[in-house]
């Protein structure tokens, strides 16, 4: 899509979209290819000086008519992606209501991008500025696209970059939306494309060489692919990955709260959630009576049909993941695993679609590919714990350190045990560890930079350093 205009792949190419639900046909999309990348970048980079040399308030207004269209448009855009990626309606409603949100914070944003003056002893100012990078390659995944495409275009359009985005294959259609509305709010033609396709359109963009910067959200193995090959042109990059993050239950915690909410962060998006609390790690005076209430609570979410607003867990984005899912659950059963609850496609769906019940295991060892691997899928693997040397050695036993949550009463341990686990972002007492006004990502394989909050904004701007003499 260039200006906000559906156009055709130069080579013809096309790929269908299903939805994960009745494995219908939802739509017949462009496929792009290396001629399609080539005109983009050209007509981003065209388009992007003249973009960066407006206003900084004009340029947040018209990220704020954008977040208006979005909002006037909240209930369509929610339906478009339930039926592309099978994400609950109840979800995709918070997602467009987050993606007007993002919107609005970074067009409030527009003109707070500072720079410094320092103190120097040759007479003269000497100052930094922050300057647009160029055009920036968005590269999104198929759980959250509407949301993803917000929170990487915001930043970069509000400080004078062009964009590009690739979103995936598998749910491309709000990111498709999110443009046209974006030209109609006023971004200029050029500035914001979508190039729709699969892995291959997304490595021509890394490759490309009038490309400055890369943000990515995607698997981890594609993000070091991404990195390997951008190194080749020193882009920037900014890349959010994988997660095996863990929910650590102590004794002291309010352990009637944590049954009723806890499941939530496992479950919610059906696990397809990077920052999903697939770890429950709990203190052993307390391990039966929390799982207990965990597993009961876990019985009362309702898998189903996607666009009803009372489902909680749709199906996975497709019957192939939902298998490789169940493989793991299966190889970890087989290694002693005990499944409590789930550990299997719901009897009463339809086993062509991806559904699979709420699974929570028990009996499993930290060297476990259950208790170690992302599985992208809603299963919990359970631990216990003896102290707060045992809870922060599993909780950093991963290969990852995206997110995680803390339940304690007790405000010494919270600091210490939250200063002691390895990740991005941690949340005591609550499940949610993301604001859309404080900096997001990954430690360890989780990632590389930050999305979010104004540290978004200079991941999209370069520093430049300026002396001025005092004399003429
Ligand atoms: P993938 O890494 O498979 O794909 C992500 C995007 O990259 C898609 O648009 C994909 O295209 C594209 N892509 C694939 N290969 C390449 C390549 N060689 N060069 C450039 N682009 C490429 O991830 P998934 O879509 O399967 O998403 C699931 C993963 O995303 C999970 O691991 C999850 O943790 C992570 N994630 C991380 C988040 C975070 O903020 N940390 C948030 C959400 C998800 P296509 O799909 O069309 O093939």
């Amino acid at each position: 899509m260039l200006a906000g205009v559906r156009a055709t792949a130069a080579e013809g190419t096309t790929f269908t979209v299903h939805n994960p639900a009745t494995g219908e046909v939802v739509a017949v999309v462009a496929e792009a290819g290396q001629e399609d990348v080539d005109r983009a970048v050209a007509a981003a980079r065209r388009a992007q000086d003249a973009w960066a040399l407006c206003g900084p308030s004009d340029r947040g207004a018209v990220l704020a008519r954008l977040a208006d269209l979005i909002e006037a448009e909240a209930e369509a855009l929610a339906l478009l992606e339930t039926t592309d990626n099978g994400l609950p309606v109840a979800e995709t409603r918070g997602m467009a209501a987050g993606a007007a949100a993002i919107l609005r914070y970074y067009a409030g944003a527009a003109d707070k991008l500072l720079g410094q003056t320092m103190p120097n002893d040759a007479g003269g100012l000497l100052l930094t500025l922050r300057e647009p990078l160029g055009v920036a390659a968005l590269i999104t995944a198929w759980n959250a696209p509407l949301v993803l495409a917000a929170l990487k275009a915001a930043p970069a359009l509000v400080a004078g970059n062009a964009v590009l985005i690739k979103p995936s294959e598998l749910a491309p259609r709000t990111t498709l939306r999110f443009a046209e509305l974006a030209h109609a709010a006023g971004v200029p033609a050029g500035c914001l494309s979508v190039l729709t396709g699969g892995g291959a359109v997304g490595a021509a963009l890394v490759r490309h060489p009038d490309v400055a910067k890369v943000s990515f959200t995607g698997s981890t193995s594609t993000g070091i692919a991404i990195a390997r090959e951008a190194a080749a042109t020193l882009k920037r990059v900014t890349l959010e990955l994988g997660g095996k993050s863990a929910a650590v239950v102590f004794e002291d915690a309010d352990l009637e709260r944590i049954g009723e909410v806890a499941p939530g962060a496992a479950f919610g998006m059906a696990g397809q959630d990077c920052c999903a609390r697939s770890r429950l790690l709990v203190q052993r005076s307390v391990y039966d009576e929390v799982l207990e209430r965990y597993v009961a609570r876990t019985n009362r979410l309702i898998v189903g049909d996607p666009l009803d607003p009372a489902t909680d867990i749709g199906p996975l984005i497709s019957a192939a993941h939902r298998d490789r899912v169940d493989a793991c659950v299966r190889e970890g059963v087989a290694e002693g695993a005990i499944v409590l609850t789930g550990g299997a496609p719901p009897a009463h769906l339809d086993g062509s679609a991806g559904w699979y019940a709420p699974t929570v295991l028990d009996g499993v060892h930290p060297g476990m590919r259950v208790a170690r691997e992302e599985l992208f899928g809603p299963v919990v693997s359970v631990l216990p714990f003896t102290d707060e040397d045992e809870a922060v050695r599993l909780a950093n036993a991963t290969p990852y350190g995206l997110s995680g949550s803390i339940w304690t009463r007790d405000v010494g341990r919270a600091v210490r045990v939250s200063r002691r686990i390895r990740s991005g972002v941690l949340a005591v007492n609550s499940n949610t560890s993301v604001y859309l006004q404080a900096p997001f990502g990954g430690t360890k394989l989780s990632g590389l930079g930050r999305e979010y909050g104004l540290a978004a904004l200079e991941e999209n701007t370069e520093l430049k350093t300026l002396f001025l003499a005092g004399t003429a």
